[in-house]
């Protein structure tokens, strides 16, 4: 049943955010939550020597008090690639479990007819609520008998409308429940047909995959670094940020960023019009309690990356450690 509802609340939600231009560089979309603020990271694109490169970001910064301190963001292709190769390891051992998990379905879905449709709950109640407006016709409006009985009437209409209620949600409930089944049945296909071969699956495979195994991936933000010196000891006053590249160990691109963000004031001066320059003690200003995160530590997969299981298959995951 927790399988159901949780299957059930990520089909409200998901893909309701933009559309990407190429999915395939986003199979994890809605299944990656940045661990910081436990939100759905979203697909972006950015460019690098003009080619794009497909990012996983978190976006919660829209509120500035309640903005994700993080927002953390990794290179989409590589998680793509460690995910699925996760994934390929919970298959095989899903191989030796593929009965229990027909079994398991097939509970899943009874448990399910039984609690929500209530259809015979409903006609019982009918019948009692038709009983009890019958005694209460045969007594004095006013009456002691006559008070209890509508107040037993009172209760049964109002059991009445919330199991009319809950009829009206069962047949999408219903229909979900048909595509859990149908997913589930075309995943288990998908491991007798694929055995041996996933790592050949196609994008669409893959994605029903994901949504079978309930894969969540949590991405940290990247490690940080400080720069290899936090004070410029020169006699200069006026440094390019080509010469502050050098002494600080930070790429120029970064400075370049950090100071269009205001971060830093810098300048244009007569020397060379074509280098943007910073007064030494502003720099100093700047470095003394300057973090950032270097590209080894952004591209360390592995560490930032968590991939978890619905409890379907937790027990699967569990087996393989
Ligand atoms: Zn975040």
């Amino acid at each position: 049943m927790y399988e159901l509802a949780q299957y059930k609340l990520k089909h409200n939600q998901i893909d309701k955010s933009r559309v990407h231009l190429k999915p395939e560089d986003f199979l994890l979309k809605s299944h990656v939550f940045c661990k910081t603020c436990g939100y759905r990271m979203s697909g972006r694109y950015r460019m690098y020597d003009g080619v794009q490169v497909g990012y996983y970001q978190c976006c919660k910064d829209n509120n500035k008090y309640d903005a994700c301190p993080d927002l953390t963001g990794i290179k989409a292709d590589k998680v793509n690639a460690l995910a699925w190769e996760d994934c390929c390891r919970v298959f095989e051992a899903i191989e030796q479990i593929r009965d229990t998990v027909r079994a398991r379905l097939e509970q899943d879905v009874r448990s399910f007819l039984e609690h929500t449709t209530g259809s015979h709950q409903l006609a019982q109640l009918r019948q009692e609520l038709m009983g009890a407006q019958q005694e209460q016709a045969k007594h004095a409006p006013g009456s002691y008998y006559y008070n209890l009985v509508t107040q037993d009437i009172q209760t049964k209409q109002e059991s009445l409308r919330k199991y009319e209620e809950q009829a009206a949600h069962a047949s999408t409930n219903e229909q979900l429940l048909d595509l859990y089944q149908r997913q589930v049945l075309s995943f288990l296909d998908f491991l007798s047909v694929m055995k041996g071969k996933y790592r050949e699956a196609t994008f669409k495979e893959k994605r029903n995959a994901l949504t079978v195994l309930g894969v969540t991936v949590t991405v940290s933000p990247a490690g940080q670094a400080r720069p290899v010196i936090t004070q410029v000891e020169t006699d200069k006053e006026w440094l390019s940020l080509v010469e502050v590249a050098e002494l600080t160990g930070i790429s120029p691109n970064a400075l370049s960023y950090r100071a269009g963000k205001g971060e830093f004031a810098t300048t244009k001066r007569d020397e060379s019009r074509r280098c943007t320059y910073v007064h030494r003690d502003e720099l100093n200003r700047f470095i003394a309690n300057l973090t950032f995160k270097p590209r080894h530590l952004r591209d360390d997969v592995e560490t930032r990356v968590e991939i978890n299981y619905s409890p379907i298959f937790t027990g699967v995951q569990s087996s393989l450690m």
